[in-house]
């Protein structure tokens, strides 16, 4: 039997009731679905009149409504779960239906149900969806992965509900098979935490170091938003730096804990990159950093330790170290993008997905948390040369880093001067020293392994491995 709706949604908490709503609003009949029929009623009462709904009360129903082949997302919390919804709802597909998983999925889970479904002849499509509920509800950015039968299926309503570019092109694209989509959208939430904790750093240095008050930062943010800076997190940093709280007439930042709290795709995205040999400081830093401030007891012990007087520049002088702070930003964000993307092409390259980077940056540029005038430029770089080694290879990237790596320096040392942690700042710059060193002093490290475990080394002058016998009794 063959339905009318032509997507259906189940899992109707904030996240599938709003994407729900989009696809209505959008023109489509859409069949919803919640394991506790009460959400999809209420669902149904309360946005009725948006568009067309088929309430579902059973999986059965939910299934019968469709049309064919059969679309159906699942919206429900990432892990058993999902697999749960997964086991209930496949017997009742047929061969040529597509089930969508939207949720926050651990990339290695989605290879392994595409495997099994694709076994069943159904296609399993893991989608990488960022925005949040609003984004949900009025454009996000999609990921989807899968077949590319699939997205022939999906791809148009995806299209239709997705937020658009400035340029008006729909931020969804074919990411690649299988899990490219929840790959990428884990690389996303890594970036996003990278980008996170370099604002962050840039907020404590322009309040300790430069002195200034929250509503002046918040300013400085907002001036920052109309030029290279300008994206989604500067805008929203500017507005909850502003934001006094009502009870106490106090800054809201001071009156709350600083302790960052984690859902783990930023730990999920540095735990792939140490699998795949991909060195993501920037993003390992931020994952530490959010650790370390949930860490009261042993930041409480630590209270007592000495550091450096502190003290706040004049006016004049934190006027122009502002502007340095800005430049240190920046480059430090070039370099999370270019680690960021490294890892994605590593991740395309392992698991052969193809991913074309040019795309992915183009899809980031509007509904989702990272997105930033800055992507246009990536995507403008990787389509100049898609195989481009690196983020930083590309020419004005590079001339853009170059220019700022002075000052860069310059707010580092002023940060390590007056005890104030920098930690992303200061990986970012490693990276960028890192990769541009004639002689790493990678060469000792090889010596010692061939010292103490026989581990052997190439040569600079010769082909082939080779072994010292090392003095002494070993
Ligand atoms: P959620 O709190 O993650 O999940 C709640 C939903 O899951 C409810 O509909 C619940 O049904 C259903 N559910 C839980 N266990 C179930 C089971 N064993 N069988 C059937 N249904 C079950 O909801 P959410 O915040 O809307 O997120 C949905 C998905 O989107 C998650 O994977 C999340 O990681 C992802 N996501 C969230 C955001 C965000 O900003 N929130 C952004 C992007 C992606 P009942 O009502 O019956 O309990």
């Amino acid at each position: 039997m063959s339905g009318t709706a032509q997507i259906g949604v189940t899992g109707l908490a904030v996240m599938g009731r709003n994407l729900a709503r989009n696809f209505a609003r959008n023109g489509f009949t859409v069949a919803v679905h919640n394991r506790t029929a009460a959400k999809t009623r209420a669902l149904v009462e309360e946005f009725g009149s948006e568009g067309s709904f088929v309430a579902a009360e059973s999986p059965e129903d939910f299934v019968a409504a469709l049309e064919r082949p059969r679309r159906l997302v699942i919206m429900v919390k990432a892990g058993e779960p999902t697999d749960a919804v997964i086991q209930e709802f496949a017997p009742l597909l047929e061969e040529g239906d597509v089930i969508i998983d939207g949720g926050n999925a651990h990339f290695e889970d989605t290879r392994r149900r595409e495997r099994e479904l694709r076994e069943r002849g159904i296609h399993f499509v893991g989608v990488g969806i960022s925005g949040g509920e609003e984004g949900a509800l009025h454009g996000p950015s999609i990921m989807p992965g899968g077949s590319a039968e699939s997205y022939e299926s999906l791809g148009p309503l995806l299209e239709r509900i997705a937020a658009k570019a400035p340029d008006g092109s729909p931020c969804v694209t074919h990411v690649g098979p299988d899990a490219a989509g929840h790959f990428v959208k884990m690389v996303h939430n890594g970036i996003e935490y990278a980008d996170m904790q370099l604002i962050a750093e840039a907020y404590h240095l322009l309040r300790t170091v430069a002195g200034y008050s929250p509503a002046k930062i918040a300013e400085t943010f907002r001036d920052w938003n109309t030029g290279r800076l300008d994206s989604y997190l500067i805008e929203i940093t500017a507005e909850v730096l502003a934001h006094v709280d009502a009870a106490t007439g106090k800054p809201f930042v001071d009156v709350v804990q600083d302790r960052a709290e984690q859902k783990g795709t930023g730990r999920w995205t540095v735990q792939i990159a140490l699998d795949l040999g991909v060195p993501v400081s920037g993003i390992a830093e931020a994952v530490f950093a959010r650790s370390l401030s949930g860490h009261a007891e042993l930041r409480e012990a630590a209270r007592s330790l000495t550091g450096p007087a502190v003290s706040p520049l004049g006016e004049k002088e934190a006027e122009a170290f502002a502007a340095q702070v800005e430049q240190a930003l920046y480059a430090s964000k070039i370099v999370s993008y270019t680690q960021g993307f490294h890892q994605i092409q590593a991740g395309s390259e392992t698991y052969d997905w193809n991913v074309d980077p040019g795309a992915v940056a183009a899809i980031w540029r509007a509904g989702c948390i990272i997105r930033a005038a800055f992507l246009d430029r990536i995507r403008g770089a990787y389509d100049a040369q898609p195989d481009l080694p690196s983020l930083l290879s590309d020419k004005r990237f590079g001339d853009e880093i170059g220019a700022a790596q002075d000052d860069w320096r310059a707010v580092i040392m002023e940060a390590t001067r007056q005890g104030v942690p920098v930690p992303g700042f200061s990986a970012a710059l490693a990276y960028y020293d890192a990769l541009r060193a004639e002689r790493l002093p990678a060469a000792l490290t090889q010596g010692q392994r061939d010292f103490f475990g026989a581990h052997t080394y190439r040569r600079t002058d010769r082909e082939g491995s080779f072994h010292t016998l090392w003095g002494g009794d070993r």
